[in-house]
């Protein structure tokens, strides 16, 4: 065969044609890529600017944070925000709106909670705040001396010191950390364990410094989980500057506090996801979420946390409608029930999908604050995290260029029981601490720009994982 084809062709000759008609391919991959990428930035450009000019989540988020407020699961605001959500995605365009339903669990404070210390002849009143979930002291408040330590080893060395005494944990957030989530989840241990693990020494209630490194005094709330039934005792946070006051006193002095709280629990009640949807033009039965968590802590506007994540999701569907765009995917936009002390909706989301059949390609969450925005996060297998960090270069003009693992609680189920892959939108997280769970976490502490520009990036990327799947 070798001689009959150099018969008809020289070799040279043949090379230089294969090299030719390689050469012809690769242009026209290029131009059908650089075609396609010139597609994708400019559909990506007409979507930042229909948000950053026509964009409603500023106005939402003043309605929800003004007119609605906090909203934990249960509470009357949670009521109000379920029937506010489902107008305003009727509003931004969704083809149905439907109501998921899931038992919430319902907590309330029940009073205001308070601590004073008392040194000698003197009293200092604290700025603290009960753990969502905790339990209340007797009308009158638990008085006991207060005893510091620092973290669980200094518990373990002074578990003799504790009993019939407050527990007062001082363990501070790492500022050396640059990415302040790494700080929390360093410290979050002493806020969701700390109360049960001295309750097992026989201590009486637990102070906790606050999950912050903010230079206020606002003390910041939080779940706390009890391990079981006997080792409940209340437990409040502590604002720093009353934490670094009541730590620097106990160096030289006897310190006692009284504690009130007030926090107990109802019967679980009835909650829902608030679901909106567009159906896909070629891939009806697959799914893509968009969410944030509609529930706040009740004592603040839940301004940062999430309703930011809630009206971005919202705009994230009233731009693509707005632009008239058509997913090949359904796209669902979820205002997730209960994330901040139970998990409720993400869990029923999850659940549901997973009894249904039905199959879920990505879901996005945002649930880390408006700030501006700085890449996403993500839980996926190699090659679906290779394919979303390949669109960097058409999402870097708004902001995305870094990419870290993890993704929000509230899809995290989807994950962790169907595979699915799942990610976060991750903005600047600097700020993100000094007011989370706390009562400054209000509307004025949202700036408008960043909020939208959050926005842009969660659409572009949504935008991108409908047209090319994953
Ligand atoms: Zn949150």
């Amino acid at each position: 065969m070798a001689d009959s084809f150099s018969c008809m062709y020289s070799l040279p000759y043949f090379s230089m044609m294969m090299k030719s008609f390689v050469f012809v391919c690769s242009l026209l991959l290029l131009s059908f890529v650089s075609f396609a990428q010139t597609e994708d930035s400019v559909f990506i450009r007409r979507i930042a600017d229909e948000i950053l000019i026509n964009s409603k989540a500023y106005s939402n988020l003043h309605t929800l944070t003004k007119q609605i407020g906090g909203r934990l699961a249960g509470s009357p605001g949670m009521v109000k925000a379920e029937q506010w959500g489902q107008r305003a995605l009727r509003a931004a365009g969704a083809d149905t709106v439907w109501l998921q339903q899931c038992m919430v669990p319902h907590w309330v404070r029940g009073g205001k909670d308070e601590a004073t210390a008392i040194t000698g002849n003197s009293k200092k009143t604290l700025d603290v705040v009960a753990l969502g979930n905790s339990v209340g002291t007797a009308k009158n408040g638990i008085t006991a001396a207060v005893v510091e330590v620092r973290d669980f080893d200094d518990l373990e060395k002074k578990k003799d010191q504790v009993k019939d005494k407050i527990v007062f944990y001082n363990y501070p957030f790492n500022p050396t950390f640059i990415r302040t989530f790494q700080a929390y989840s360093d410290a979050v241990k002493y806020r969701g364990q700390g109360p049960s693990r001295a309750a097992k020494y026989g201590a009486k209630a637990v102070i906790i410094r606050s999950m912050s490194h903010g230079a206020n005094n606002f003390p910041h709330t939080g779940s706390t989980k009890y391990t079981d039934s006997t080792l409940q005792i209340p437990a409040v946070a502590v604002g720093l500057q009353d934490a670094d006051w009541l730590s620097n006193v106990l160096k030289s002095q006897a310190v006692s506090a009284t504690v009130k709280t007030a926090g107990h629990f109802l019967p679980d009640t009835i909650g829902h996801n608030i679901i909106g949807e567009i159906k896909g033009s070629q891939f009806p039965n697959e799914y893509i979420t968009v969410g944030g968590h509609l529930d706040s802590w009740d004592v603040n506007e839940g301004a940062h946390d999430d309703g930011t994540g809630v009206v971005q999701t919202i705009e994230v569907m009233r731009a693509l409608q707005a632009l008239g765009y058509q997913p090949k995917h359904t796209i669902r936009f979820v205002l997730f029930a209960n994330e901040e002390n139970g998990l409720r909706g993400g869990t029923k989301y999850a659940e549901e999908a997973k009894e249904k059949g039905e199959h879920h390609i990505f879901a996005l969450e945002s649930d880390n604050g408006g700030f501006t925005p700085r890449g996403f996060s993500l839980v996926a297998n190699a090659a679906q995290s290779q394919k979303i960090k390949g669109w960097r270069d058409l999402l870097e003009p708004y902001g995305t260029y870094e990419f870290l693992t993890g993704a929000g609680s509230d899809v995290t189920p989807l994950n962790s029981t169907q595979g699915v892959p799942v990610g976060e939108l991750l903005p600047d997280s600097q700020r993100y601490f000094d007011l989370h769970h706390a009562r400054n976490d209000v509307f004025e502490a949202v700036d408008k720009r960043e909020l939208e520009l959050g926005a842009v990036n969660m659409a572009g990327l949504i935008y991108l994982i409908d047209k090319y799947g994953l």
